[in-house]
């Protein structure tokens, strides 16, 4: 082995995609040494997945998650734009590039590697894209793509010698055939989804979350299972109701209201008596919530009987609230 070799270090992205994955090893089958860095944001979990890819590189693991508050403000005014939801991908990946070169400049390492291919479709990865990325991360030369390395512009890396670029690949566009089949030759077993796992790239879930982002909730208070819940209605921009459509969605307003602080202007509505959807109503004062609550209540034709109650908590006071008045005779 080229003893140059020996002490090369690299950074290497895993999220527990197949690409990253493979990206790694083909790095380190040239004997250096690879540290794994996963960037786990509360929309996009990836930690687990990053250390199980880790694990079969058998190498490290650095898995670095950002306050959820900044990320928000990461997401409300990205640089470059969304893709289909509310994905600040250029954003996102600049970020996850600056905590690798942290982690770059504390080994002192050489070179970042990632498991980006180039024209794959889903991250929108043009040469003039990936070229930007390396750009604004602030290591002209030291960003390697293994994937599709013969087809760039040969990196510090290659042309110092610390890495053979014959050995690297020229994989264009969203094909996975030749990743699989070296994903089973180093035994890796990471998930094909990509960024399908990550929250933000969902259009119906991205325009949720945006409408939140330029409401008067606090940031501390969007949580992520928030914008799952399909049925939501704001009031102004600072009263949001959100009504269960299934058992499931019931218990899981249950379980964000227990997630989200004690606070008088946020309410759960439970139904006594009748089956009907569980709401869940953030950022207003119950004397603004009870009328707005029974009237989505009967825009979905809860409840039609008279007398029907709902029970309604704010984690400190309990209330039972009527749905429909007894009429005059
Ligand atoms: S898909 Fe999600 S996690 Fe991946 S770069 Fe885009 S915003 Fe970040």
């Amino acid at each position: 082995m080229n003893e140059s070799r020996v002490m090369t270090r690299s950074v290497a992205l895993l999220s527990g995609d197949l690409d990253g994955a493979v990206a790694a090893a083909l790095i380190q089958t040239q004997g250096v040494q690879v540290f794994g860095l996963a960037f786990a944001t509360q929309f996009s979990p990836v930690a687990d997945a990053a250390r199980r890819s880790a694990d079969q590189l058998q190498i490290p693991l650095r898995v670095v998650q950002p306050s959820p508050t900044e990320y928000l403000q990461l997401i409300a005014r990205p640089r470059f734009g969304y893709g289909k939801g509310a994905n600040p991908c250029g954003d996102c990946r600049l970020a996850m590039l600056a905590a690798a070169v942290e982690y770059l400049t504390e080994l002192e390492a050489q070179f970042v590697v990632t498991g980006e291919v180039l024209g794959q479709k889903m991250m929108g990865q043009k040469r003039s894209h990936l070229e930007m990325m390396e750009h604004h991360a602030g290591i002209p030369g030291r960003l390697v793509r293994p994937l599709s390395a013969q087809l760039l512009t040969p990196t510090l890396p290659e042309t110092e010698g610390l890495i053979d670029r014959s050995q690297l690949l020229a994989i264009h566009g969203s094909g996975r055939r030749q990743i699989r089949a070296l994903g089973q030759r180093f035994g890796l077993t990471g998930s094909e989804k990509g960024a399908a796992r990550c929250r933000l790239v969902d259009p119906a879930y991205g325009r949720r979350l945006r409408t939140a982002l330029v409401s008067r909730l606090p940031a501390a208070w969007l949580l992520p299972g928030l914008f799952e819940i399909r049925q939501h209605q704001w009031s102004e921009d600072r009263g949001l109701i959100l009504l269960g459509r299934n058992q499931d969605e019931n218990d899981r307003l249950g379980q964000l209201f227990l997630a989200l602080p004690a606070d008088p202007t946020i309410l759960l509505a439970t139904p006594i008596g009748f089956h009907g959807p569980t709401v869940l109503s953030v950022g207003l004062s119950f004397a603004e919530a009870e009328p707005k609550i029974a009237g989505e209540l009967r825009k979905k034709g809860f409840p039609a009987e008279v007398g029907e109650r709902l029970a309604l908590s704010d984690k400190s006071n309990d209330w039972v609230m009527r749905l429909v008045r007894e009429s005059p005779v």
